[in-house]
């Protein structure tokens, strides 16, 4: 065994149990362990850490620790850009693409009504949530923390929060959403992308009122379910700006 001593930083210390947050304690580690596997010993998901320290200097997931050495673990900054000093994972192209756990429907929802493009369903298992998070390269949503730690999950996103506008503003915050957001361009249902159609091609398949009264139509690429700009979208769009909001305080 060798000995270390750890520091985590900033929401990190939820994961810990309680004497060892918000200050260093040192911790026995088999000899040859690497700092993920020790990171994630202690508790927290690898998902959750944005940048590890030893002795000062900046390592990967693989580094073995040693005797003595300091260890400062910290989370997502949402403020600087810390990716030239040490990458712990591939760098993310575009906007980020989400696969929300079976308890987040409300949250995959507000996400799609935001435009983002998130897949939900209410009985993933676990090994099978993790699956289609590699396979197609998106970020898993939970507040299961063991989900994360698996290894074939390369990016995730513990929320700390319960409610889900808060829930909202820390994934709009963390992943920089804000100004990718394209609202009413995603199904609420199944998170196809919706695509403008003709009133004629869509109209026996909508209700004699809004036939009536509307002129733009959308249908989804994915359900085929159809949408127009009824009086239901003012109200959407004070729930988008409500959500927007929240995130800027938040
Ligand atoms: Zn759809």
């Amino acid at each position: 065994m060798v000995n270390a001593y750890f520091r985590f930083y900033a929401e990190l210390n939820n994961f810990l149990v309680p004497w060892q947050r918000q200050h260093t304690f040192s911790h026995p580690c088999s000899r040859d362990a690497t700092v993920k596997h020790m990171i994630e010993a202690l508790g927290v998901p690898h998902t959750e850490v944005e940048l590890i320290c030893v002795n000062g200097e900046p390592v990967g997931f693989s580094y073995r620790l040693c005797e003595g050495d300091r260890i400062s673990v910290y989370p997502a900054f949402t403020s600087i850009d810390i990716s030239p000093i040490q990458r712990l994972r591939p760098p993310d192209e575009g906007p980020a693409r989400f696969i929300a756990d079976a308890h987040l429907g409300l949250l995959a929802k507000n996400l799609r009504m935001l435009g983002f493009d998130v897949l939900y369903r209410n009985d993933y298992s676990d090994a099978g949530l993790a699956r289609i998070a590699a396979d197609e390269e998106r970020t898993v949503l939970t507040r299961d923390r063991d989900l994360l730690i698996r290894k074939e999950i390369v990016r995730g996103c513990y929320l700390h929060a319960v409610a889900c506008d808060a829930q909202m503003a820390e994934v709009i915050n963390r992943f920089k959403l804000g100004r990718h957001v394209r609202a009413f361009s995603r199904c609420l249902s199944c998170n196809g992308e919706l695509r403008t159609v003709d009133k004629k091609a869509v109209e026996h398949r909508v209700p004699q009122h809004s036939r009536q009264y509307y002129e733009h139509f959308y249908e989804c690429a994915g359900c085929a379910q159809v949408y127009w700009e009824g009086s239901h979208v003012e109200r959407m769009r004070r729930r988008v700006r409500q959500m927007l909001d929240a995130a800027r305080v938040g």
